[in-house]
């Protein structure tokens, strides 16, 4: 047999091992960008089998279409045995050499990346084997000296090392939050107890964020195994926050909970401890495949789809492969690590756990991981610990606009403080309850059901002090003796920070930190990457534009959508890459007369030639004050003809409604905790100075509230420099076929 090494670049992409949601986001980005930098893309079905037993097929542009919201992979996925033995593997090296392939993209967890590898570093050998068996010649041996691989790691359990996130893991967060808060509601009215096993059999990442996501009492992981005697503590704790006024109890177990001596922590053996210890029957709810299934999350929709798109840029580097690539995500930013290396980091954690090398497991998790771990300990106490009280208050308001997720921050912020032993008190209506004296103290059980709560609890308004206020405010402070406040809000809250501050020379009562944590849908805080809400709101628009979508199935039309966001067009753009939107308008690129009447030619000529029947254009609230939407939307309405009509829709304030994402609620926890830990050292070390703080480059970044108008511009209220901006030619380059 001849190879058919042509001029033109072929690449292929596979799905292998256990499925994932956001998978097809990643074979349609992977298929397209192939397509569109000038390569032959083809699909290897139903993973490595299909790569033994020829099942390959090239791939045009349309057969990735309407796929980017389907969960699972719409080119199937096997375990397969023949590729484990060399023989199976010759015969897929013989199947790609025919189609002219010789770079791959493989999405798969460890075990597919693993396999990946080793086919890489044996395919000399293996073709000089074809060669001697004479199936292929040696020319053709000769045309395809090196095979190259670049992986994109598939797995819900987000158990890969040099990676943040895994492709399907906030999607599986997704199944398991929505599970246990349906669980709870009804657990609250029987007072029940409810034993919830996640996925996770080395890695406890699903099993802890549900935890923290869904306020559970007490949670069983695999990186750190309870002491012996967790079966009475576990009874106690629960009692006791039964007797102080908790209705349900959720246990949630990861499948690889094992105790101090290796031996499994199941379900039923949980069940059998709590049924005899707390005296009533609890009930086991096994997740299982559930957390596999569904649409992929805003979040696994716009990663897979970056990291399918950098994995093809890899793959078509022109220089020799030194080793095989994952396309990793680390502090919001796609890279590439080396496959092996990141599979080694992964095992070396599972042999920690074997070995019962627990304290180097939680470390070789990272400094993420054991913050999220010390404030689900907390969380899930039944009462502060007994310490000496300090009399020091510290205070929590909301400000500006509702963001979900601001009732779980408070409900950490208030744990965390009196874990720590201050007095905390939360300030109804921001700047106007302080104003007006609507100040109450908290205590443990007051914040126990306000996890999962959209809305704020406290109340929200968008008063930024002026005038009297200010005498009205600093008399509140004096009276309720408030030595600090938590501040969280959006860009309302950093200006009502920055008034306060700027008035300390006057009123001495202001000389007190003021910590403000980022929380708005907007997304458009200096000094942070995600601020809690904007995940939620971003969910709630794909589910939207996902249903309009659907509306024009057969006819030919096209959407523009408005989403908001103010100046900050975070929420257009991330919301139009989850969506497979054609175009994207915001404030930060502006929109011109001239781009519209391109992006009318684009159009046209994609109704025109693809057989498209739907187009959609998504349209931040501020992105243009002349060419609104009802105008942009007339002007394409107009100038396209019979050829297709436009409609708009303007989604408005359901998207800073609803529950919060598990994002959002894991995002508001850790940006509450570590607020207070920033008000703790400058109550201990008596450094009053009053800053925002958020979540950036992996660590919290602490900013003083006087550098607010340097780092952001108060005429358009968003940072100077935005970390996804350059996202933006992604969208148009997977949406429209190159002509
Ligand atoms: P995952 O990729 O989700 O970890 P598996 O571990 O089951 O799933 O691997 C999926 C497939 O990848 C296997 O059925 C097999 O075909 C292939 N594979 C896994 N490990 C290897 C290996 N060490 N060598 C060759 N192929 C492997």
């Amino acid at each position: 047999m001849k190879g058919k090494k042509e001029t033109i670049r072929s690449i292929a992409v596979m799905t292998s091992g256990g499925d994932a949601q956001g998978m097809n986001a990643a074979v349609r980005a992977v298929v397209r960008t192939g397509i569109a930098t000038g390569c032959r893309v083809y699909a290897i079905r139903e993973g490595y089998q299909g790569m033994v037993d020829n099942n390959i097929c090239e791939m045009d542009w349309e057969d990735v279409s309407g796929i980017l919201q389907l969960g699972g992979t719409s080119i199937g996925t096997a375990r397969c045995h023949d590729f484990r033995e060399r023989d199976g593997r010759m015969k897929a090296a013989a199947n790609l050499i025919a189609a002219g392939i010789d770079r791959l993209v493989i999405i798969g967890g460890d075990g597919s990346l693993t396999g990946a590898n080793q086919f890489r570093q044996e395919w000399p050998e293996l073709l000089a084997e074809l060669v001697r068996r004479k199936i292929i010649d040696v020319e053709t041996m000769n045309d395809f000296p090196e095979l190259k691989i670049v992986g994109l790691v598939g797995s819900i359990d987000n158990d890969m090392a040099n990676t943040d996130m895994t492709i399907g893991a906030d999607s599986a967060l997704h199944r398991i939050t929505e599970a246990i808060d349906a669980l709870s509601s009804t657990a609250h009215s029987h007072q029940r107890i409810f034993v919830v096993e996640v996925m996770g059999r080395n890695c406890g990442y699903l099993a802890l964020m549900s935890g923290i996501s869904t306020g559970a009492s007490y949670v069983f992981v695999p990186e750190f195994p309870p002491e012996d005697g967790w079966e009475k503590r576990m009874c106690e704790l629960l009692s006791t926050a039964r007797k102080a006024g908790r209705r349900d109890s959720i246990v949630i177990v990861a499948e690889g909970a094992r105790d101090r001596h290796h031996n499994p922590i199941t379900s039923n053996y949980i069940k059998e401890v709590l049924d005899k210890g707390m005296g009533m029957e609890s009930r086991i709810t096994i997740l299982g495949h559930v957390q596999r299934g569904g649409a992929p999350s805003a979040f696994d929709r716009y990663m897979s789809t970056a990291c399918g798109a950098e994995a093809v840029s890899e793959l078509l580097e022109e220089k020799a492969q030194d080793e095989s690539k994952i396309v990793v995500l680390q502090n919001n930013r796609i890279k590439t690590a080396s496959l092996m290396d990141s599979v080694q980091k992964t095992r070396a954690i599972s042999d920690c756990i074997k070995n019962g090398e627990y304290k180097q497991a939680m470390e070789l998790r990272g400094s993420n991981w054991n913050v999220m771990s010390k404030i689900l300990e907390t969380m899930c106490l039944a009462m502060p610990p007994e310490h000496k009280k300090h009399s020091k208050r510290i205070a929590i308001m909301t400000c500006g606009w509702p963001a979900p997720g601001m009732n779980d921050a408070l409900r950490t912020a208030v744990r965390i403080g009196l874990a720590n032993g201050y007095k905390m008190l939360g300030i109804n209506n921001g700047v106007e309850g302080l104003v007006n004296d609507e100040v109450k103290e908290f205590d443990w059980m007051d914040v126990e059901d306000l996890n999962g709560r959209g809305g704020s609890q406290l109340g929200t308004n968008r008063k930024i002090p002026a005038g009297s206020d200010f005498l009205y405010i600093a008399d509140a402070i004096i009276r309720h003796k408030i030595k600090g406040v938590l501040l969280i809000g959006g860009w309302t809250g950093y200006q009502i920070a920055q008034q306060i501050n700027r008035m300390r020379p006057k009123y001495s009562a202001f000389d007190m930190p003021i910590v403000c944590i980022p929380a708005s849908i907007n997304n458009n805080l200096p000094g942070s990457e995600l601020s809690i809400g904007s995940d939620t709101a971003l969910n709630t628009i794909v589910e939207a534009i996902d249903k309009i979508k659907q509306s024009a199935d057969t006819a030919h039309r096209a959407f523009i959508v408005e989403v908001m966001g103010r100046y900050c067009g975070y929420l257009a753009l991330m919301s139009g890459l989850a969506t497979g939107a054609e175009f994207i308008y915001m404030h930060e690129k502006g929109v011109t007369l001239e781009m519209m009447r391109k992006h009318l030619k684009k159009l046209s000529d994609s109704f025109n030639q693809d057989d498209r029947s739907v187009a959609l254009m998504v349209r931040n609230e501020k992105a243009n004050s002349a060419y609104t939407t009802d105008f942009m939307c007339r002007l394409f309405d107009e100038a396209s003809g019979d050829l297709f009509d436009v409609r708009r829709s303007i989604l408005g304030p359901i998207q800073q409604g609803g529950k919060p994402s598990p994002f959002d609620r894991i995002q508001a926890a850790r940006l509450a905790y570590e607020g207070m830990n920033q008000i703790f050292t400058r109550l201990k070390t008596r450094k009053t100075e009053s800053v925002f703080i958020g979540q950036r480059g992996g660590k919290t970044s602490v900013h003083p509230v006087a550098k607010l108008h340097q780092m952001a511009s108060p005429a358009v209220q968003r940072p100077h420099k935005q970390w996804w901006e350059d996202l933006v030619d992604m969208t148009t380059m997977l949406a429209i076929r190159p002509q």
